[in-house]
């Protein structure tokens, strides 16, 4: 759950992939041979506006040059449109070949570059990316609705809807139908005239500032980074975090002194480290403080875009934005959400007061004579741990080299759960020196996927990790998938072997996890294709793939030390497992404040009054009884991306919602015999390969034979013990 999702940004552009735009002007008539011949040429010399010859249609990076997006964005809406009206207007009577199946392969241009320029933009963005964002936000908005809200394109995908029985089509076919009519229905398409305009303006405005809160987010980030002016402040620190450091800070103009540079969530990894207690209140009030002030203040953002959601809702019909938003979701209710959410606050404020004491005890110990605060929670609790479970997190780093972490580790396990392998291919361009490209080979052979490992933190990257497809599989237009993980672990010097946390090391097989389900995809469609499934069902199949790296047969081919090679003793291994449980209160009182948080914004009506957002939060926490001033939100609503930036508004507790199913999943394979082909048949052929091709819990109960329950997800976090 610490993971971030599918990238938002993508995940947007993609939806929008499949719209137009029919308020475009005509070619005029005036035009001259002569704009017509250049505009032949701009077209010609753009690597965007034809298909990629590399293999699967992998991206030719090495061609492709900022100025190119523009006007490959401007000429796929163009196109796209044309081919929508085409549909919509046909005189023939709507069937699914001349409707569906031709809006499925309509696009084209505009989806390559949509993928290709979100990808970039949350990797590797630069000033010029995100002015292009800027511009495109509210064009990509506009273009989105005018396929969305066009009458006589709803009206074909109605018809097809309602006599969808009789057409006797395949099952995934009538998904598609259902799909389809739904998307147009929650876009808008049965409103009136009058309400599609309101709907229409605001889109364009949710658009404009959700880009804002993402740029606001991402300048202020890397502005309010901590310049540290001693290198004996930074007592607690590796050597190599402080090279790290310095080096930073003479890349930012600050030669001679040192940089930290904040992460995306509340709590920042260097607290866990940092022993000079005014320095770790300056990091942690840096973090929390985020884009609260100035020229990047995102609290007007946040209010309006909680009330704008609201209206938005009202519109369609219902009470607030997250009885919209969940219906289309496993969950079906707020309430559902609220429910499992508040189910757990009991237990887990019980187990978090507990850590809370035993920390204030280790400062006491420790000869402080202050109240616990936000910053020393992970310095002092770094202690009980020790103390606990006697454990030193740098030695045990030495196990985890990257390299060994991938090959042995990651590739190994799905190797021999799906019998695919993947081959290094350094011969494809890729997009900065950093990221490696693979191809993925399936039992028999045969090819399947590219993908892309983009897995070091640097500058222009967006914090967390997160899969995304460069190209989307699909038989109906014979695509393969290309694929990308993209984290943020920081890089050893050159030279040196990268040493991962174990934390890190489940997020890789986590990423892989999403990546699998995009790569082993085996659909007719685009749009049912991979990943596109709903919110609460996506981190299903990457949650299920983290707790592979602790299983024996796993661990003991890829955890060897980074020098010698030697296995991990099984005490520290044990230790490490044990030490997993700890801070576990915590850890889940962070996720679920920033889940509540979330659902509590989306809960508003339309009717309310633009909120304060600081009073706001703190009264939404308030009524779910979590007052904890020591356990502050993983995110506040300033720079909760998920929740205010990106796809997951009303969504965040999803996380928890797919971890229920993960647990259960993981906890069947392993009766079923674990690490073998015969479990990750079952588990490919009605979980990875089907996508949104048919309802979720069908999908599950083929794969698990019933429905899945909570037990596994409570022994899963130590909240509740096995019983045998
Ligand atoms: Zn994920």
């Amino acid at each position: 759950m610490r993971k971030t999702l599918i990238a938002t940004t993508v995940a947007a552009a993609l939806a929008l992939a499949a719209c137009g735009d029919n308020t475009a002007p005509a070619q005029t008539a005036t035009e001259t041979v002569a704009e017509a011949a250049t505009a032949v040429e701009a077209i010609s010399s753009n690597p965007l506006m034809v298909k990629s010859t590399l293999q699967y249609e992998a991206p030719n990076f090495n061609d492709i040059k900022d100025d190119h997006f523009l006007p490959a964005f401007e000429e796929g809406m163009k196109q796209h449109m044309t081919e929508v009206l085409a549909i919509a207007n046909n005189p023939a009577p709507a069937t699914f070949d001349n409707t569906l199946v031709a809006l499925e392969k309509s696009g084209e241009l505009l989806t390559r570059v949509s993928r290709i320029f979100y990808n970039l933009a949350g990797s590797s963005s630069n000033p010029q990316r995100r002015e292009i964002q800027s511009e495109l936000a509210p064009k990509m908005a506009a273009h989105s609705d005018n396929i969305n809200l066009n009458p006589q394109l709803f009206a074909r995908i109605k018809s097809l809807y309602n006599q969808r029985e009789a057409l006797k089509l395949d099952g995934e076919s009538l998904r598609l139908i259902e799909v389809y009519y739904e998307r147009f229905v929650r876009a808008g398409a049965q409103l009136t005239e009058e309400q599609k305009t309101a709907i229409r303006a605001l889109n364009e405005e949710h658009s404009t500032l959700t880009n804002q809160f993402s740029q606001n987010l991402l300048a202020e980030t890397k502005k309010i980074a901590v310049v540290v002016d001693t290198q004996a402040e930074l007592a607690g620190l590796s050597d190599a975090q402080i090279t790290a450091a310095a080096n930073a800070a003479k890349e930012a103009g600050h030669d001679g002194k040192y940089l930290i540079s904040i992460t995306n969530t509340t709590r920042q990894p260097v607290l866990s480290q940092l022993s000079n207690r005014e320095l770790r209140q300056r990091v942690w009030e840096a973090s929390a403080n985020r884009n609260q002030s100035g020229e990047t203040d995102n609290r007007p953002i946040v209010a309006r875009l909680a009330q704008l959601r609201a209206e938005r809702a009202k519109l369609l019909g219902y009470d607030s934005w997250a009885s919209y938003g969940l219906e289309s979701q496993m969950a079906k209710t707020p309430q559902a959400v609220f429910d499992m959410l508040g189910s757990m606050v009991p237990a887990v404020i019980a187990n978090t007061n507990k850590e809370a004491d035993a920390i204030s005890q280790m400062i006491k110990q420790q000869g402080g004579d202050f109240e616990l605060q936000p910053w020393d929670w992970e310095y002092y609790g770094e202690f009980v741990r020790q103390a606990k479970f006697d454990l030193d997190e740098s030695e045990v780093k030495q196990y985890f080299e990257f390299e060994r972490v991938l090959k042995d580790g990651v590739f190994f396990t799905f190797q021999r759960l799906y019998g695919i392998r993947f081959e290094p291919r350094p011969d494809l361009p890729t997009y900065h020196p950093d990221v490696k490209a693979y191809e993925l080979f399936d039992t028999d052979g045969s090819s399947l996927a590219i993908f892309y490992a983009d897995y070091f933190a640097r500058e222009g990257k967006r914090g967390g990790a997160w899969m995304s497809s460069f190209v989307g599989q699909s038989h109906l237009t014979g695509q393969k998938p290309v694929v990308v993980n993209v984290m943020n672990i920081p890089k050893a010097p050159a030279g040196e072997p990268t040493l991962v946390s174990y934390d890190n090391v489940t997020t890789m097989f986590h990423e892989l996890g999403h990546g699998l389900h995009g790569m082993l995809s085996n659909v007719k469609f685009p749009t049912l294709a991979g990943t596109s499934v709903s919110r609460d069902f996506v981190e299903f199949p990457s949650t299920f793939e983290e707790d592979w790296a602790a299983h024996p047969e796993v661990i003991a081919n890829y955890a060897k030390h980074y020098k010698t090679g030697e296995p991990i003793p099984s005490e520290l291994l044990e230790k490490v497992m044990k030490s997993r449980s700890f801070n576990q209160g915590f850890d889940t009182l962070e996720y679920m404040s920033a889940a509540l948080l979330d659902m509590e914004w989306h809960s508003l009506s339309a009717d309310e009054p633009l909120q304060d957002v600081n009073a706001f939060e703190a009264q939404a926490l308030k009524k779910h009884g979590i007052t904890l001033a020591a356990v502050p939100p993983r995110y506040k609503s300033t720079y909760f991306s998920h929740s205010m930036g990106g796809g997951y508004s009303a969504g965040y507790y999803a996380y928890m919602w797919s971890e229920i199913l993960a647990a259960d999943a993981f906890a069947y394979v392993q009766q079923q015999g674990g690490l073998k082909l015969e479990n990750g048949q079952n588990y490919r052929d009605n979980i990875l390969s089907v996508g949104n091709s048919r309802p979720p819990m069908e999908s599950y109960k083929a794969f698990r034979g019933q429905e899945p329950t909570t037990d596994a997800l409570l022994i899963r976090r130590g909240l509740k013990t096995k019983v045998e």
